[in-house]
């Protein structure tokens, strides 16, 4: 099976599909060739967003990522407790 070739929106890289990083966003497919690219768009669109709605999505981000952490620690406490 051949693999769609891909190119880097940020550097120009070409790589293959299934390598790299895909982002949905937008309605468009966002293609990069590493996770640095990736990071260094992401910083970018990150200033073209209306700054109300981002503060309203880094809020809800965080709170995803804040109780997922709490799930994470609660879990190995378990574990610990299992353990001893
Ligand atoms: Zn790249």
């Amino acid at each position: 099976m051949a693999s769609r070739k891909l190119r880097c929106i940020v550097c120009g890289r070409v790589f293959y599909e299934g390598q790299g990083v895909k982002i949905v966003a937008g309605g468009h497919e966002l293609v990069f060739h590493s996770k640095s690219c990736a990071l260094k768009f992401l910083r970018s669109l990150l200033l073209y967003i209306d700054q109300k709605e981002l503060e309203r999505a880094v809020k809800n981000a965080l709170k995803e990522f804040e109780e997922r952490l709490k799930e994470l620690e609660e879990a190995s406490k378990k574990r610990i407790e299992k353990v001893y």
